[in-house]
């Protein structure tokens, strides 16, 4: 009740705090279920929360924007169903940055997610509420939403464990689409057990996404034994980049030290560099969401403001109710995506992709892991990224490429606001928690 009562109190992580009195309802019920010796689930009665870009019937589905503020889940997401039914609760859906769109977790209708280490600073984003949220333990465990990093960076903000799944280990039927591509249903935690076990709850094949498949279920024993990771690796570019916080690059090479000194062979890696990655990134994502979000036109979902042409009315609706930062991505998706460019920039960021792939498959025939920071700064203030989108879009620099891969990987918490990003092959997500847990 505690914990309850205060995470409604914080009401920037929170878009819809009601779900709590359900919870307590279906928590006591826990109790009478042991009572009466009934078979319980692997989840019984374990708070979770959720980020607002899910449908989880009977709930607000917002995305954080106005557009979508009274749209109700006309059903239940696949990866939070299966929550369900192992006896989670979820408690809470979630602050984030409108759609997915953002790195601060400012870009929401319902005010910046602040620090759930110094308040003065962004929550991160986008998955900002589910982050803070874990770090106060206001929840056990939180779902979010990784396309660019949206998981992996504000778990680095807030010193707690996130993972971005392989693309397409976990359903994305409910979640709301951004980038489909690269989009990942990915849960935040305090623990590399709980994300093992929130992970195999979701993971699984499901007619609803064709891009899922069936994964083996990663086993506690497996990830104890770390004596088949003998070599790592990491980009030379990203630490000797200028763009590199100076305390980041110290405590990053450190963690290399302490590897080396575990008998772990370290190699560096050529990569490309920081800008090709974000722009190849923000071409893709822009032109999907564009494409994506062409359905929120206030007739089909959303609140629409009325005109007496049905096309006036699409575009009232869509100027008023979206973002700025939502705006400039439609409008910078639909530009890449028209005749006389798509040839130009699309297509390059399609070639880009694969090229980017081509290499992650070449690194992994020399390398069991790839290390990196997830951001190469600290959590800026509240405040400053909306003044600098382009400076936004650049602290993604890390992150984005392993989307652009859909390989798995998973910020470590390092107590700096800033956490260790370790990454696998392609359906190797074991091997991910299995290097995390051997951190420790
Ligand atoms: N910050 C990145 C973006 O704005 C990633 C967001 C995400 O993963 N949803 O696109």
């Amino acid at each position: 009740q505690e914990k309850l009562n205060a995470l409604k109190e914080n009401t920037h992580n929170t878009v819809n705090a009601l779900l709590s009195e359900f919870a307590l309802e279906k928590a006591i019920n826990v109790d009478a279920k042991i009572a009466n010796g009934e078979t319980i689930g692997l989840l019984e009665g374990i708070p979770f929360g959720v980020k607002d870009v899910y449908m989880l019937q009977g709930t607000y589905a917002t995305a954080s924007s106005d557009l979508l503020k009274n749209y109700k889940s006309p059903y239940t997401a696949t990866a939070i169903q299966k929550l369900l039914n192992a006896g989670a609760i979820p408690i809470v859906k979630e602050n984030c940055d409108s759609f997915g769109h953002g790195s601060s977790s400012e870009n929401t209708i319902f005010g910046a997610v602040k620090n759930a280490v110094n308040p003065e600073l962004v929550g991160g984003g986008s998955s900002g509420g589910s982050a803070v949220n874990v770090a106060k333990d206001y929840t056990v465990f939180s779902i979010g939403g990784d396309t660019g990093g949206s998981v992996r960076q504000p778990a680095g903000y807030n010193n707690v464990y996130g993972l971005k799944p392989t693309y397409g280990r976990i359903s994305r039927y409910g979640l709301m689409a951004y980038a489909s591509s690269t989009d990942c249903v990915g849960p935040l935690a305090k623990s590399v057990e709980d994300i093992r076990i929130v992970l195999n709850a979701m993971s699984g094949k499901d007619t609803k996404d064709q891009t899922t498949y069936t994964s083996e279920v990663i086993e506690e024993s497996s990830i104890l034994n770390a004596t088949n990771i003998k070599t790592i690796g990491y980009f030379k570019n990203f630490i000797e980049s200028e763009a590199i916080d100076a305390q980041i690059k110290e405590d990053f090479l450190a963690s290399i030290e302490k590897i080396k000194a575990k008998g772990i062979q370290v190699k560096e890696l050529d990569f490309f560099k920081s800008d090709i990655l974000v722009s190849t990134y923000y071409t893709l994502a822009m032109a999907e969401t564009a494409s994506n979000l062409s359905r929120l036109d206030g007739t089909n979902y959303g609140d629409r403001i009325d005109d007496k042409d049905l096309k006036e009315s699409y575009a009232i609706t869509r100027s008023e109710k979206f973002s700025e930062e939502t705006k400039r991505r439609i409008v910078g998706g639909n530009q890449v995506l028209s005749q006389g460019f798509s040839d130009e920039i699309y297509l390059k960021g399609l070639a880009l992709r694969d090229a980017i792939s081509e290499n992650f498959e070449k690194d992994f025939e020399a390398v069991d892991i790839i290390l990196s920071p997830v951001t190469p700064s600290t959590p800026p203030k509240i405040g400053d990224s909306l003044k600098d989108p382009l400076a936004m879009y650049l602290s993604d620099a890390y992150t984005v490429g392993f989307s652009l891969g859909q390989l798995p990987t998973l910020t470590v918490p390092q107590g700096t606001q800033t956490g260790l990003q370790v990454t696998a092959a392609k359906n190797n997500d074991e091997l991910v928690l299995k290097f995390a847990n051997f951190l420790k």
